[in-house]
């Protein structure tokens, strides 16, 4: 029976980490600051918005929250990020996507200054990723690597297969692996054999979007499963990519849904906001 990696333990043991040295630089008059940005009325939106919010005031940050309406121009967006660039009590801007389509979600990532950008999509940050340089992590990545590294599992040397290759999860996923001295595969909807793939890994992330697309004959035994799909079942119940019943018979460790690569996300956002504030 796998190990289960337990993601809220080992999120609210970081966040103590954060709560005590946003602590410390509070004696030196640092308050880290996070704006966070939402046009229209996405109920998931609202809900991710609300638990960020929340998180921010656990660890004891500043937090602003700017809730736009749905008919927001791309040029009052604009503006309001130019304001955030420059304020100086806001650390790190996030803007929550998706936003509303006659939006124009690169050009709002483009106009967040690479210094705040928090959530590490810009192509400025993203190229630093590329090369190595950890200024900012991507939250959900970088969350897994966390999440590996709390199961004492080394990533160098390892077989390690990612499937999807989003700009968020799957692309950036495979960078940190490799940096790490991953052997990396990435796979996508064109994928040959995708079992067969998948059967190599001795780390294997799922990052597809379908419940209960990974398996039991997808996985070799003993291998690290990472769960990061949020989908909702035919109950209306939340689930992950993998068949977890099943698989967990048979990896040696695997990341639960919920409770699994979910509450690490938010915990790397104040990472990178702390990490900001520092800066
Ligand atoms: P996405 O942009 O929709 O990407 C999905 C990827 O899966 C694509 O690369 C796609 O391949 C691939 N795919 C889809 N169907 C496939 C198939 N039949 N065979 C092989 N590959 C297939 O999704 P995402 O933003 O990366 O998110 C993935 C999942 O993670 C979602 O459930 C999302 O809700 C969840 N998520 C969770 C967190 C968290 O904090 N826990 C954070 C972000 C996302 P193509 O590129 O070829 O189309």
């Amino acid at each position: 029976m796998a190990k289960l990696i337990d993601g809220k333990a080992i999120s609210a043991a970081l966040r103590e980490q954060i709560k005590q040295e946003t602590r410390l630089l509070a004696e030196q008059g640092i308050t880290p600051g996070l704006a966070v940005v939402i046009v229209g009325e996405d109920p998931a939106s609202q809900v991710y918005v609300r638990n960020k919010e929340k998180a921010c005031e656990e660890v004891g940050f500043y937090s602003e929250k700017y809730a736009l309406p749905a008919q927001t121009t791309q040029e009052e967006l604009l503006a309001l990020v130019e304001k955030l660039n420059h304020k100086p009590d806001i650390d790190g801007i996030l803007v929550q996507l998706p936003l509303p389509s006659h939006l124009d979600e690169k050009a709002v990532i483009a106009a967040i200054s690479p210094d705040k950008d928090v959530d590490a999509f810009h192509a400025v940050n993203v190229g630093r990723i590329m090369q190595g340089e950890y200024r900012f992590l991507p939250c959900t990545p970088a969350g897994i690597m966390e999440l590996i590294h709390a199961a004492g599992v080394a990533v160098e040397g390892k077989e390690c297969v990612v499937i999807g290759r989003s700009n968020i999860v799957g692309k950036p996923m495979a960078m940190l692996l490799l940096h790490e001295n991953g052997t990396v595969t990435i796979c996508h909807s064109r994928t040959k054999n995708l079992p067969e793939v998948a059967r190599r890994a001795d780390i294997l992330v799922a990052a597809v979007g379908k419940a209960g697309f990974v398996t039991a004959d997808m996985v070799k035994p003993g291998a690290v499963v990472i769960d990061v799909g949020m989908n909702r079942n035919a109950q209306g119940k939340l689930c992950g990519d993998v068949d977890f019943a099943a698989v967990s018979e048979i990896a040696g460790a695997i990341t639960p849904v919920p409770g699994g690569v979910g509450p690490m996300t938010i915990t790397m956002l104040l990472k990178n906001t702390l990490a900001a504030a520092r800066r």
